[in-house]
């Protein structure tokens, strides 16, 4: 009675991912062994019910692997600890209203602070309850986006002094650590290294990109999101690492036809047939979070062939042209991404990221788990 539609998430394939990414350190970029290299702490990024893979079972897999876990907003601590996962969670935005800061101890939160009214606001719910956590402060070093000024720094220690123990950690997040020309990345970091390096606090600046391509960038923490869940972050010619996809998105052909050479497929008949042509219907749409404007010839995977999308993506179904299948029937499988399909290859035919289409899997698509 169900419908063929599911996100196969593999937790081996992340497990996998984090093993390798913890292990970088270990290695130069020659491949030999680095000898005294810092051995960074790591933090799995579960916001955003983790990139659309299961923030629950994502954290239940990883939580004995990981130092800390790490969401963007307070309230997506709550299902977590519902859950009962126990590890420390640092929320990355710091708290957006008073009341956030209630869950402080209750719900075993650190808070990364990128402004005055939140440390403000932090000292002072810290000393009304006469106890405190670990804080994290964040610096803007080129971003432009959250964080108090680099120049700001000395300020900062000294206005918020209760705030500042020997575990608090500063940070700073990268704007183009991704990008094939590495200038930008190396200023920030260079920027926020000169700031610090008089001060003994623990240092957090590497995402996934950073945490790959800058060494000098793996401080005291590291904060993996994506390359954690098999997508890379780079361009895939200019990928230094090799990922095990962890999302499968699947569904199967509901119906198929043959339609006469001039024949048009889909609404707004925007896709017309250059010859006769096999047309597989496929029960997966943009409720479910395909992008709606996919256009004709982004691929998929059906039979070891890909396949083209043709026509409009409708709600609840997409079509595709399999009159070049060797093979095709109702009920076979087309993968949209996944091992079969890498995600970012879609997101190129999209003009988007492997991110936006991870995190935009719907509710209404069931994810299921592969443990082995
Ligand atoms: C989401 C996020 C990350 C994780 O980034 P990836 O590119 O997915 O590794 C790291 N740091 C901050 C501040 C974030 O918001």
């Amino acid at each position: 009675m169900s419908r063929p539609t599911s996100a196969f998430i593999d937790l081996s394939a992340l497990k996998e991912n984090l093993k390798m990414l913890s292990e970088l350190h270990q290695k130069n970029a020659d491949g030999s062994q680095s000898v005294g290299a810092k051995t960074p702490k790591i933090i799995a990024v579960v916001k955003a019910n983790a990139y659309g893979n299961g923030a629950i079972e994502v954290a239940q897999a990883i939580e004995s692997r990981v130092d800390l876990l790490a969401i963007a907003f307070a309230h997506e601590a709550l299902e977590l600890r519902e859950a009962g996962i126990t590890k420390p969670i640092l929320v990355l935005q710091g708290p957006h209203q008073l009341v956030d800061l209630s869950l402080t101890f209750s719900h075993n939160l650190y808070w990364m602070l990128h402004t005055d009214w939140q440390a403000e606001a932090l000292s002072a719910f810290f000393a009304e309850q006469n106890k405190s956590s670990q804080t994290w402060f964040k610096f803007d070093t080129g971003m432009h986006r959250l964080g108090f000024g680099l120049d700001d720094f000395d300020r900062v220690q000294h206005t918020y002094k209760s705030l500042w123990q020997a575990n608090t950690v500063v940070c700073s997040h990268l704007a183009c650590a991704d990008e094939v020309i590495q200038q930008h990345a190396q200023q920030q970091i260079d920027k926020f290294l000169q700031n610090v390096e008089d001060s003994d606090y623990p240092r957090c600046i590497a995402n996934s990109a950073t945490h790959v391509r800058f060494t000098n960038a793996r401080q005291d923490y590291v904060r993996l999101g994506i390359a954690m869940y098999g997508s890379t972050p780079f361009t895939a010619e200019d990928s230094p690492i090799t990922l095990a996809p962890v999302m499968h998105f699947e569904s199967q052909i509901i119906a198929l036809r043959t339609i006469p050479k001039g024949d048009a497929v889909g609404y707004g008949a925007t896709w017309q047939a250059k010859r006769e042509s096999v047309i597989a219907t496929v029960a997966l749409g943009y409720a479910d979070g395909y992008p709606r404007h996919a256009p004709t010839g982004t691929p998929a995977y059906c039979n070891g062939q890909t396949i083209p999308l043709v026509g409009r993506v409708s709600m609840d179904m997409l079509t595709f042209d399999v009159t070049d299948l060797t093979a095709v029937a109702i009920g076979d499988t087309v993968q949209l991404w996944g091992d079969k399909m890498p995600i970012n290859q879609v997101a190129d035919h999209v003009g988007t990221i492997g991110y936006e289409l991870m995190t935009r899997v719907s509710a209404r698509v069931p994810r299921v788990y592969k443990k082995k």
